[in-house]
């Protein structure tokens, strides 16, 4: 069985940094529906076209279209192990239309990790975040610097600020969150999948906390 591995949590709360630490000792693929998004944006397809509407106000971009694009992604060869999903499911239709893929793709969600932080430590981690054009590697202009101001450390491609990630707009995508997206922390919860960790401490001290909830119960 193919191992899926969510991480649940709101903007700002470290899911894309951790996404890409566990990636690294997992060997699981990362799959982050908001870089699909914004890649398709810079590649200007008619999908790119619609999630920009939506995202640019902090709104989340309809399930259906979200749920074909996870579908084909997860569809592909490099998904055969499982991967870390970040970003999605965003609300309990996904997570219930997730379940219905996975069945097929022979894959099962082996734990959702619910990072938490309160809305203060989301503005300040949202509002100094740089991401990379290329790839997506995430960036803080105080907490993770860059070795070489406004370049990626991994490919070396520019470090921008995203769109979405002005202090009006985060506003906006918490409650977003707390509206759409919180009914997931029960929707998992009852299923025993949920492990809450406390995201609020430094970059290094979520790591520890996840790869040992990770070990002791799921990998
Ligand atoms: P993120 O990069 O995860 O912060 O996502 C950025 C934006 O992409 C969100 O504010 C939404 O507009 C959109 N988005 C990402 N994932 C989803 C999802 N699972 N469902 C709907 N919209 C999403």
């Amino acid at each position: 069985m193919a191992t899926y591995i969510i991480l649940l949590g709101p903007p700002g709360a470290g899911k894309g940094t951790q996404a890409e630490i566990l990636t690294e000792t997992t060997k699981l693929v990362h799959i982050s529906s908001g870089d699909l998004f914004r890649e398709n944006i810079q590649n200007q397809t008619k999908l790119g076209k619609l999630a920009k509407s939506y995202m640019d106000k902090g709104e989340l971009v309809p399930d259906d279209v979200t749920i074909d694009m996870i579908r084909d992604r997860i569809a592909r060869a490099d998904c055969e192990a499982g991967a870390i999903l970040d970003g999605f499911p965003r609300t309990p239709n996904q997570a219930d239309e997730l379940e219905k893929m996975l069945a097929e793709f022979g894959g099962q969600v082996n734990a959702v990790l619910y990072i938490t932080a309160n809305e203060l430590i989301l503005i300040e981690r949202t509002s100094g975040r740089w991401s990379c054009r290329a790839q997506g590697h995430i960036y803080h202009q105080q907490f993770n610097m860059p070795k070489k101001p406004g370049i990626c450390d991994y490919d070396g491609s520019e470090l921008y600020h995203r769109d979405d990630d002005t202090a009006e707009t985060v506003a906006i995508r918490i409650g977003v969150y707390l509206e759409q997206t919180m009914p997931l922390v029960e929707y998992y919860r009852k299923r025993g999948k949920l492990i809450e960790i406390n995201g609020a401490q430094a970059v290094e001290q979520v790591t520890k906390d996840l790869l040992t909830a990770l070990k002791d119960n799921y990998l």
